[in-house]
Order: structure tokens, then sequence, then C-alpha cells
């Protein structure tokens, strides 16, 4: 056991969040925090608490009719000279204040009032604490539960406590990338009407790329804007050769009324004619998003309760984890996402409450 003081899930959510900052957890080196939530969660008596690798798994059993599940990652990036962490004006800063530790605080605090014997949410709560979110996605650890603990994940809604300023973001992009390769003969260049140049093959998929127009879709009152890019390009021999091969890496980032099947066939669509034309389309990844699930009343009654109406999440985040379960999900945190990362993260102070009194209003009330 480490010789760290325990996590005092009774202080304010400013104090709790300096304190998980304090605790260096960079991806991979998560055990000393997670240990300390563990410990922090059995002594309040009132939850289920178990232990999967370094994710922290811990549910109420009230028999509630609706059940929510709050998701946090304890990881963050490597240090930048920013651990303690230390308030300056009205910022707390340091290496995830903002991404996320901040949101873990409020999952902590809920747990404090919540998961003690006699409290009464309206709502059945699971907390989910997990590592590894900021490294490659086979580590995760919420993938890892989804693997081997699904059970704990399903719920009528999920939150992710990720940085969103404090606005529900709801749902997310999918994410696809594909590779495109022009086929071409290769020549000396001073004879070029002996070959067929690669490069010159993507001049049109190229032209369709620049001239795509994305669309805008209005799912649940959030406007989801698609982009299809090239990304990446690459091709060439050398100086004297026409080259026989020259490739684009592509990103489609897409809305969630399309799966990743459909999106998929959207960009065979998209390139048909390059295909005719001899290219050879592959795909590189593809992550399908999440429906925003807003018309849940589950949801709905979360909206209702941040008082603000709910806007598209763009980028993919582990929100997409719960939807591929059918589980509405929405990311809600006080953090902002701009900062994650930086060398200057840092959190306003004043988003950390009203961020904990939105869930408890939530969490508390007699609405589905
Ligand atoms: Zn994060």
């Amino acid at each position: 056991m480490s010789d760290l003081p325990p996590l005092d899930l009774s202080a304010d959510v400013l104090t709790l969040t300096r304190a998980l900052v304090d605790v260096p957890s960079v991806s991979g080196d998560e055990k000393p925090l997670a240990d300390l939530v563990e410990a922090a969660l059995r002594a309040l008596g009132g939850l289920e608490v178990e232990r999967i690798g370094d994710a922290v798994l811990a549910r109420t059993n009230l028999g509630r009719p609706t059940r929510v599940v709050l998701a946090g990652h304890l990881d963050t990036v490597p240090i930048a000279d920013n651990v303690p962490s230390r308030i300056e004006g009205d910022r707390l800063y340091g290496c995830g204040t903002s991404d996320m530790k901040s949101g873990d605080a409020v999952m902590l605090r809920l747990a404090g009032r919540f998961g003690v014997p006699g409290a009464e949410p309206a709502r059945d709560l699971t907390f989910v604490f997990y590592d590894n979110e900021e490294v490659e996605a086979v580590k995760n650890g919420l993938g890892r539960v989804a693997r081997e603990r699904r059970g704990w994940l399903y719920g009528d809604l999920a939150i992710v406590l990720e940085p969103t300023d404090g606005e529900v973001e709801a749902g997310c992009q999918g994410t696809l990338r594909a590779r495109l390769s022009a086929a071409g003969h290769r020549a000396h260049s001073a004879r070029s009407w002996l070959g067929q140049n690669a490069i010159h093959g993507l001049a049109g998929p190229l032209a369709t790329l620049a001239a795509y127009r994305a669309r805008e879709v209005e799912i649940d009152g959030c406007t989801y804007r698609e982009g299809l890019n090239a990304v990446g390009i690459s091709g060439g021999v050398a100086g004297n050769v026409i080259p026989d091969e020259a490739a684009l890496l592509v990103n489609f980032r897409y809305a969630p009324d399309r799966d990743e099947d459909a999106a998929e066939a959207h960009v065979r669509e998209v390139f048909a004619q390059a295909v005719a034309d001899g290219a050879t389309l592959e795909f590189v990844d593809n992550a399908g998003g999440a429906l925003p699930g807003l018309a849940e009343p589950a949801a709905a009654a979360f909206v209702a309760a941040v008082g603000r109406p709910a806007r598209a999440k763009f980028g993919w985040t582990d929100v997409a984890r719960f939807a591929a379960f059918g589980i509405p999900a929405i990311n809600y945190g006080p953090g902002d996402p701009r900062l994650a990362h930086t060398r200057e993260e840092h959190v306003a102070i004043d988003r950390l409450q009203p961020a904990e009194d939105a869930l408890v209003a939530y969490l508390s009330g007699s609405s589905a």
C-alpha cells in the first residue's frame, strides 16, 4: 500500500480535484490513484465495489426504476511541469485539471452523497473510473470493462464527464479512415510517354474532395456537421522517375445517423469513379459514432436539470462504447476541452460547483 493520504469525499469539489491532480496518474501508472479511489468508495458502505485492473467500478443497488452510469478516466497525458496543482486567480492549474480529474472529482462527490447507507437517490447509480483512455484504443480501460464486465455498463443513460465546458454534448460523430491508391507504370521521366503517372491519377479524387459538400444533419435538436477530407498524401519515387504509386489518406467524420457500414458505403460511392478508373480503396479503421438519444426520458430530464440546450459532440469519445450497447450517452464535464493536453491546462474554478449541483439535482429529482 502507498502512504498517500486517503481521499476525503466530504471535501468540496475544488479540494477534491486538487487531491486527484496531486497524485500523478499518467496512462499506465494509474494504480496509486485507483487504489485511493477504490478505498474511498469501499469506505462509504453503500456501494457494491469491484476492481478490474486499474478500473474501479461501484454501484448502488436500490431497485430504482432507472439507472445512470457515470464514467471518467483516471489517467492523464504526460505531466508537463504542471503537477502539483496550483491556484492562480479564478483558475486551478495542473495536469488533468480539465481532462478530466475535475469530472472525476464531481463523480466522487456524488458517490459520497448517494453511496452511503440510507441515501435516497431517485435513480440507481453506477460509477466507472477507468485507466488508459489517453493511449491506444486497445488498452482503454472502458473497453476492457465492456468486454469483461459489460453488465456494469448497462443503464438508462450514461454520462461521460470529459471536458465540455459545462455544456451537454450529446452523442458523438463516427470517424473512418481510408486509403485511396492510384495505379501507374514506372518509367524514366525522359520518356514519360512510356509510363503512367500515379500522382496525376490522384487529380480526379482530389477534385472530388475539394468539391465535396458535407452534410449537416439535425438529430434530436443537435446539428452534426460532417467532413470528408484528405489528411495525407504520399507518392513519388525519384526526381527522374514517373511514379507508379501515389495514395491519399482520407478521413470521414460522420454524423451518428450513419452506422459504420453506411459510412463505408458512402465513401465507396464518393470514389466510385476513381475506382472505376483503376484506383484501389482500402479502409484503414472505422469507429462508429453515438446517437444523441435525447428523446429518452432519462436523457431529457438531465438536459432539463442543466437548463441549457444540448449541442452535438464533434469528435469521437468513449460515449460510443455505451451507444454500442444501445445506451444513450452524453458528454458533460466542467473542464474546457480546448485546454486538454496543454502545458497551461487549467479549469475555471467557478465551473466546478455548478456541474456537481446539476447532477445532484438530476439524481435527487423524481422525474423519470
Ligand atoms: Zn479525457
